[in-house]
């Protein structure tokens, strides 16, 4: 069990699901959360710097 760094709700998963450098979405804030390391289970936030304009109306 592991916690959002960016709004500490709690992330439901088991720690032998997930593999270092798996992504997943928080399901509190959709941050976008990056397992950096699994023993303790720690996750980052990913940083989306060069969006791309997939939605250009
Ligand atoms: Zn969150």
């Amino acid at each position: 069990m592991a916690h959002c760094p960016e709004c500490e709700a709690v992330i439901d998963m088991e720690d032998d699901e997930v593999e270092e450098g798996e992504k997943l979405d928080c399901h509190e804030c959709g941050a976008e959360l990056e397992v950096v390391s699994t023993n303790p289970l720690e996750l980052r936030v990913v940083l989306d710097e060069d969006e791309e304009e997939e939605e250009d109306w």
